[in-house]
């Protein structure tokens, strides 16, 4: 009634803009959003949030939402029920597994979405279509850092919570724009560095906010930090600076570590990456000095054709100094996407179940064969890089993207959207008709956070609930309940009849989560993984020992793996990173006004250096061109960036979109994109 429609309410949620993961209420009356209050008890973030959070909601109630499924028609597409694009789905679904085998078929599952939506998305692929081939976005950014940590120390996760990083001794970034990508984190390190004489030390190309407020700032050549960080360990054992007993009690594979350590000299290091002796010196003493360490990292190492590699040599660096298992300690790869971690802990990924459990292993398949009364192949299935070769290559007829611009965010877009040409039948589920949606053959319309209850888990292994704030907007649904509908029109049985029964099935199936249930995550209570049945959860990880037989870590040998190389004349270097008002490709906060209005569109940073040489200046209208695609872009000089080095802010979909020109090398590890590593020719168009 109108009467109740008036009321104001408050309802707990998490936001969807990073991997902090703050939660806070959101007052209501209507539609309307009236103000975004994070409270004292929010577990990540206290009273604070960002922009993004605070003013970034009202793409929620945005005429551009998708409100009914859409079918193609030629080049266009008409509304249709739910029932018509359900079953034209599923009969197109059924006819393609059975002409092509169910590896016909793809499924991409979404770092936005639920825990509980990724793991009926893996349920779906694996246990309805028969297929492992099921990935998420993870894979554009994370997964290197996952592997790193994997081989060395066992979870791929976030050593400690968010607030021990303020009783770190000493806070190493390295290529992370913590600042603009992750700013509640980033508050708390700037804290405690200013009150607290909390040591920084920033490894980036560019000088962002927190290399201007650090104690040392280094900027290595791109691609080259595997090598800094492996002389710094070596010089740090040499001056028998090793945390010896932790080395011996908790730790395997030291001889043969060090032997392949030898080759990172002083030397080579000043050689390889422009930073000099003394530098690397101070960095090992300062390390050798601080009480405790932190690193902290993101997309700078991972997008590289060694970011596994650089990934694991940052977790070496932290168990030879004996920086794991005690307070203010550890390895923290940052999240991006506000569920990047929970996609993959749930199972979204094309070789392990929930719980990071192989799909190689015989006993944990045959487990999940028994839970679901399925069949489910013993290799792994393709990863979304493999996907869109696979597509090329005529292998893959089929795909199910949920929530994920993939035609925008993966690399070497051009032959991303070739491929999305090529295919049979498309379906791509999303909130809003993306640049991904206009390849597809049908359209399904979601509902975003706000309009669905589930959890999600951020950057420090947290799971958190959310509240349903509003109804769905017109026909759309939240993700669950569609793939739940889709399911069983393919002749399951699901029968779900919210959230929570879906993370009671995965608590009893994945060990991580054995004591996660809705009570225990009730309001501002939440649980960091892994989870005792018992319900302990575990804030700080490795205290006594880490997830290996033996209960020891692991130092693991890794070597540099040099930059790809490209043609004389591209010569500049283009890197690319966030902004803080956006949200990734801006997806989202393109369509909240508050936002838009204050970063309209993209632009080129350039040096000063640079400018003179071309004779640029502010607004200077340029091509940037690889032997992939090209963009079009404006220029604005300022020294954040140095000589030919130049950023390409990621929030721009059209022209200026950087995956024009990135190419489709990848982390050798992973697959994850070498997003990082694209150097381009630039041409004057006009001058402003
Ligand atoms: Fe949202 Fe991240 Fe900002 Fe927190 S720091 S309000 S999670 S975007």
């Amino acid at each position: 009634s109108v009467m109740r429609e008036e009321k104001i309410k408050k309802t707990k949620t998490v936001c969807t803009f990073c991997g902090v993961g703050c939660s806070f209420n959101i007052w209501t009356k209507g539609r309307e959003i009236l103000k975004v209050e994070p409270q004292l008890e929010s577990p990540a973030n206290g009273i604070s949030t960002c922009v993004k959070g605070k003013f970034g909601w009202d793409f929620v109630n945005s005429e551009e939402r998708l409100t009914k499924p859409l079918i193609r028609e030629g080049d266009t597409f008409r509304e249709a029920e739910w029932e018509e694009a359900l079953s034209l789905v599923s009969r197109k679904f059924k006819e393609i597994k059975e002409e092509h085998g169910p590896d016909a078929l793809t499924f991409i599952s979404s770092s936005k979405c639920t825990n509980e939506e990724s793991y009926l998305m893996q349920k779906l692929a694996r246990g309805v279509i028969g297929t492992n081939n099921i990935d998420n976005c993870s894979r554009y950014c994370q997964t290197p850092a996952t592997m790193g940590l994997s081989r060395t120390v066992g979870y791929g996760g976030d050593a400690g919570t968010i607030k021990d990083i303020e009783t770190a001794g000493l806070v190493l970034i390295v290529g992370s724009n913590t600042a603009e990508s992750h700013p509640v984190l980033a508050t708390r390190v700037k804290r405690s560095h200013k009150l607290k004489g909390q040591k920084l030390i920033v490894a980036d190309i560019r000088k962002h906010e927190m290399a201007e407020r650090s104690d040392l700032f280094i900027q290595p050549r791109p691609g080259s930090d595997i090598v800094w960080l492996s002389a710094v360990t070596k010089y740090i054992i040499d001056q028998g600076w090793a945390d010896e007993q932790f080395l011996r009690d908790r730790v395997n594979g030291m001889e043969e570590y060090v032997e392949n350590l030898q080759k990172f000299t002083l030397e080579y290091a000043e050689e390889t990456t422009g930073i000099s002796k003394e530098t690397l010196i101070k960095i090992a003493e300062m390390i050798h000095g601080a009480k405790s360490a932190v690193i902290l990292w993101a997309m700078g190492v991972t997008q590289h054709l060694g970011g596994s590699d650089t990934s694991t040599a940052i977790s070496n660096l932290l168990l030879v100094t004996g920086n794991y298992g005690k307070p203010g300690s550890g390895a923290y790869p940052l999240r991006g996407h506000n569920n990047v971690q929970g996609a993959s802990d749930f199972g979204s990924m094309p070789n392990q179940f929930p719980s990071y459990e192989k799909v190689k292993d015989d006993k944990v398949r045959a487990k999940y064969e028994q839970a679901w009364g399925v069949k489910i192949p013993a290799e792994p299935g393709l990863n979304n890089h493999e996907m869109i070769k696979g597509i090329h290559d005529g292998n893959v007829k089929a795909m199910y993207v949920k929530g994920e611009e993939m035609g925008v965010v993966d690399s070497n877009i051009n032959f991303v959207h070739e491929a999305f040409e090529k295919l049979d039948f498309f379906v791509v589920q999303d909130i809003f008709f993306s640049r991904t949606a206009q390849f597809a053959d049908v359209v399904l319309p979601a509902s975003p956070s706000l309009e669905k209850e589930g959890t999600f888990t951020n950057t420090e292994r947290r799971i958190q609930r959310l509240y349903k704030v509003f109804e769905p907007l017109g026909d759309s649904k939240p993700d669950w309940e569609i793939i739940m509908a889709i399911a069983n029109q393919l002749g399951a049985e699901w029968d779900y009849s919210h959230p929570s029964d879906i993370m009671a099935e995965a608590a009893q199936l994945a060990p991580l989560f054995a004591g996660v249930n809705y009570e225990r995550l009730e309001g501002y209570k939440s649980l960091c993984w892994p989870v005792d049945a018992d319900g302990s959860d575990s804030p700080l990880l490795f205290k006594e020992e880490f997830p290996f037989d033996d209960g020891k870590a692991k130092l693991y040998p890794v070597d540099w793996t040099e930059p790809l190389e490209y043609a004389e004349e591209y010569d500049i270097h283009v890197n690319n990173g966030r902004l803080l008002e956006h949200f990734h490709e801006g997806n989202l906060t393109y369509k909240s006004e508050g936002i838009k209005s204050k970063t309209p569109s993209t632009f080129l940073e350039v040096s000063p250096e640079l400018a003179e040489e071309r004779g640029l200046k502010d607004g200077t209208l340029v091509r940037l061109s690889t032997p992939y695609g090209n963009v079009k872009v404006k220029c604005h000089i300022t020294d954040r960036v140095k000589g030919k080095e130049v950023y390409l802010p990621m929030n721009d979909s059209g022209e200026g979109a950087i995956n024009l020109l990135t190419s489709s090398h990848a982390d050798k590890d992973t697959d994850t994109p070498a997003y990082k590593e694209v150097k381009a020719k630039l041409e004057i168009l006009s001058q402003e």
